[in-house]
């Protein structure tokens, strides 16, 4: 790690860790979801700090990669099983963090995922594998009579990348990488009442940015100008201007300039939850960077 960066991690977890939980505290039956995503978007820039990727609000079946749309009308409902993710970056280096609120009556649900996410932060020192921390947070959550997640994972944080690696399971396998000082990495067990595989639906409101070429399209070459100061992070159908942003966005996917996070859902009908740190490896543990 640079000089600084490692105070850069921590700066940048301090204003997450306070504003998630703020936001977390705003969540109640009949607030708007747009209203609640743009007052958290809002507190992270107003700190000084850059978003990471759009906030994510994702309810029930869904696990992840739902944020508000434009004149998104939904509100939350009771029994909702909210699950709000947050990236805040100072300069790129990111603190990514999430939790889940409750408008029913699923708190062992949510323990679950946090006792998953505890357990394997207890575990974190160089030479651990990410195998072993996989294998702790499936031992918590199945003990709480759910599944983990199979196919969601920790992963790994670098000046301005959100996904590198390791790769940390929310389940045993055998090897894996090896944990070393230094390392910045996200933990985010999910569990689930469900199958505990998600798949994609079609809703996407998620984008990045994974190419530099040129394109002719006008409204196209509007939306990379402003997509540009994110320097490859992700972004929200709703933070571009809305003249011709669907043709555009329909251009850069088809030419392979833009990616996108489809929503990911485990089964109708089945609740999800989710607890996420960021933490730097030192010597003989870690710093949790968001607690
Ligand atoms: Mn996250
Ligand atoms: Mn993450």
């Amino acid at each position: 790690m640079e000089d600084g960066e490692l105070d850069l991690y921590i700066e940048a977890g301090k204003i997450a860790r306070a504003v998630l939980s703020k936001g977390a505290a705003e969540i109640r039956e009949g607030v708007r979801i747009l209203d609640l995503v743009e007052r958290v978007e809002s507190m992270v820039l107003d700190a000084g700090a850059g978003l990471a990727f759009p906030l994510n609000v994702s309810r029930n079946e869904d696990a992840a990669h739902d944020t508000a749309s434009p004149g998104d009308e939904r509100v939350f409902v009771k029994g909702d099983v909210v699950k709000i993710d947050l990236g805040v970056h100072i300069e790129g280096c990111i603190a990514d963090c999430a939790t889940t609120v409750d408008l029913g009556d699923n708190s062992p649900l949510v323990l679950a995922s946090r006792r998953g996410l505890e357990r394997a932060l207890s575990l974190v020192r160089p030479g651990v594998t990410t195998g072993e921390l996989g294998a702790a947070i499936q031992q918590e959550i199945e003990s709480m009579g759910f599944c983990p997640v199979i196919n969601l994972t920790g992963h790994g944080l670098d000046r301005f990348q959100i996904h590198t690696p390791p790769t940390i399971p929310n389940v045993r396998l055998h090897g894996g990488a090896v944990i070393r000082e230094g390392m910045v990495f996200a933990i985010e067990p999910f569990a689930s009442s469900g199958t505990g595989q998600v798949s994609e639906k079609p809703r996407t409101e998620i984008y990045q940015q994974v190419s530099l070429k040129p394109v002719r399209l006008p409204a196209a070459r509007k939306v990379l100008d402003e997509i540009r100061p994110r320097r490859g992070l992700p972004f929200s159908r709703r933070w571009l201007e809305d003249s011709r942003r669907e043709i555009a966005l329909r251009v850069l996917m088809r030419e392979g300039l833009i990616r996108s996070y489809p929503v990911l859902s485990d089964k109708p009908g089945s609740l999800v939850s989710q607890a996420e740190h960021t933490l730097v490896v030192t010597a003989d543990g870690c710093i949790v960077t968001t607690r």
